[in-house]
């Protein structure tokens, strides 16, 4: 025990340490910690070291929100953990205590899967940023969860590998963050979402035990818990290797960049180019707005005056992307593409990509404010889903500028709004709540590849019934029966969900037609 923890101060009705007492020895001066978190420092510190542990108000607001800006709480406390051994101790500390506890990659989510909670412990993953192995000729790497997205392409590289899933964030998200996500890319169109390139995981459970998920292989028998823990948005425990696919490069990459005067063109050439069946590296379209903002942030130089831009990527063997581009070029032209060019070198590639990559934050040059909304419909749907998201748009007044992965069907509509005028917000969620509604009402989802997090659980019932629900809370319970992983996200209400630790009250009709058991 330490001098500290020694000296603390015990609750004279519970022999408990005190709120006061445990945060005087502790160390911990005006955070908002309960007595619990106050209780825990001193374990803390000495699982990760003195250092490792955060209690400085100004520092824990560092961590107060991830890239959804408009949801914000001051985690109780902050822990960096370097190993697994560590963050295994520490989540069996927060088990012991009932302290609920949420992971924290790089903090680029969208829909607020890292907020922290003010009565919780935020378990910050940046130390652990190891590539363990790069195994070329099983095509595959072992990672550390903290390791950036990019990071593994670039350590692949000289092996003639790359780490196929290639969100637009890359150059900072975390591999662990992607997980937990399960998160896309402008490539996932044919090489596959995060799902798809993990065949292990090991992962400290909700109850801080250190186990393996899958084998690595990515054929183990049995249920696939690899893929059920993939995109459930830290809820499931705490991701800490991560064993992923390495994708060979391609031989040839062609990338094409073709104007139209409307996103409608543009959307029947994508509809075109798949039903054609080549499937492309990507496909990705930018409407006028989106295009002015990105040319007003990076110049991109996309062709003058046109309505849409769509950037389609070829790559495979170089007899094939020959083919291939010849083919796609015609199908644009069909559709009444005003212009195309073609990058054939990695710098002219780039040029062509800047523009994309950058749109979610060019919106800034155009808007003070945005919402970024993540929404999927069938590629079909894609002329008509866009025509009413204008009409949307026009009827509240609101600006939309639209980018997305269009080959996916993979909406991000850019809501944007002033936010010093009152009620512009709730107006501009108002509208991002429509074309939400939209998506659903054409067969789609409210959410491609940010998740659901606090942000969109609120559309959860939309989209689902009441027994799917709480189907998907059977399993969430098998992984964490007393709810303290990640509590507060994807689940839309107290009953329905059972954020407050504890099991439904009234019996899921699976559990009491005695099919299903319920922790
Ligand atoms: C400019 C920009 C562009 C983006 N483009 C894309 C895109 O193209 N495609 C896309 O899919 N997303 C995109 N995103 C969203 C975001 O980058 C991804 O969701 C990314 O995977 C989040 O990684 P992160 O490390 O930042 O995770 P965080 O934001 O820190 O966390 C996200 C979720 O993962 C959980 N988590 C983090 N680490 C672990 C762990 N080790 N174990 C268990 N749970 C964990 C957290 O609890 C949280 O629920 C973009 C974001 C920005 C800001």
């Amino acid at each position: 025990m330490t001098e500290q923890a020694a000296d603390m101060e015990l609750s004279r009705e519970t022999g408990q340490p005190s709120a006061a007492g445990a945060e005087r020895a502790a160390g911990v001066t005006g955070t908002t910690a309960g007595p619990a978190i106050a209780a825990a420092i001193p374990r803390l510190r000495q699982i990760c070291g003195p250092d490792a542990v955060l209690t400085d108000p100004l520092q824990l607001r560092t961590y107060e929100c991830d890239g959804l800006t408009a949801h914000r709480c001051s985690p109780g406390l902050v822990v960096l953990p370097e190993s697994a051994g560590q963050v295994a101790a520490i989540v069996a500390e927060c088990a012991r205590a009932g302290i609920p506890f949420v992971a924290r990659g790089s903090g680029t989510g969208l829909s607020g899967g890292a907020l922290p909670r003010a009565d919780g412990v935020l378990i910050v993953m940046s130390k652990m940023r190891r590539i363990i192995t790069i195994e070329a000729a099983s095509r595959r790497a072992i990672v550390e969860p903290g390791v950036t997205n990019l990071a593994v392409s670039k350590a692949a590289q000289p092996f003639g590998l790359f780490y196929a899933p290639d969100p637009s964030s890359q150059v900072v998200c975390s591999v662990g963050g992607n997980v937990a996500e399960n998160s896309g890319g402008a490539h996932c169109l044919k090489h596959g979402f995060t799902v798809h390139h993990v065949t292990g995981l090991e992962i400290v459970s909700p109850q801080g035990e250190l186990t393996w998920l899958g084998d690595g292989t990515g054929m183990s028998p049995g249920y696939d818990l690899v893929g059920a823990f993939t995109g459930s948005e830290g809820t499931l425990g705490i991701v800490t290797k991560i064993v992923v696919k390495l994708t060979r490069i391609p031989e040839a990459v062609t990338t094409l960049l073709a104007a139209f005067e409307t996103t409608g063109q543009g959307g029947a050439a994508v509809s075109a180019i798949i039903s054609s069946g080549i499937l492309p590296g990507a496909i990705e379209m930018m409407d006028a707005l989106a295009i002015e903002a990105a040319e007003a942030a990076v110049a991109c130089r996309y062709p003058e005056g046109a309505g849409a831009v769509l950037i389609v990527e070829l790559d495979g063997p170089a007899a094939d992307v020959e083919r291939e581009t010849a083919a796609v070029r015609a199908i644009c032209e069909q559709a009444g593409s005003t212009e195309i060019r073609a990058a054939h070198d990695a710098a002219e590639r780039t040029a062509i990509w800047t523009g994309r990559k950058s749109a979610f934050a060019a919106v800034g040059r155009i808007s003070p404010a945005y919402i970024v909304q993540d929404g999927v419909v069938p590629r079909t749907a894609l002329p008509d889903v866009l025509d009413k998201i204008a009409a949307l748009s026009a009827a509240a007044g609101i600006r939309v500028a639209n980018v997305f992965h269009a080959g996916d069907g993979n909406l991000h509509p850019l809501v944007l709004f002033d936010d010093a005028i009152p009620h512009a917000c709730a107006a501009a969620e108002e509208l991002s709540g429509a074309i939400l509604d939209l998506c659903i009402e054409h067969g789609g989802s409210i959410t491609g590849e940010h998740g659901v997090g606090v942000d969109k659980s609120r559309y959860m019932p939309k989209m689902f019934g009441a027994d799917d629900l709480a189907t998907m809370q059977l399993l969430r319970r098998a992984f964490d029966p007393a709810g303290l992983c990640n509590p507060g996200k994807i689940f839309p209400t107290p009953r329905m969900c059972g954020e407050v630790p504890g099991i439904r009250r009234d019996p899921h009709p699976l559990v009491a037609a005695g099919e299903v058991e319920q922790f």
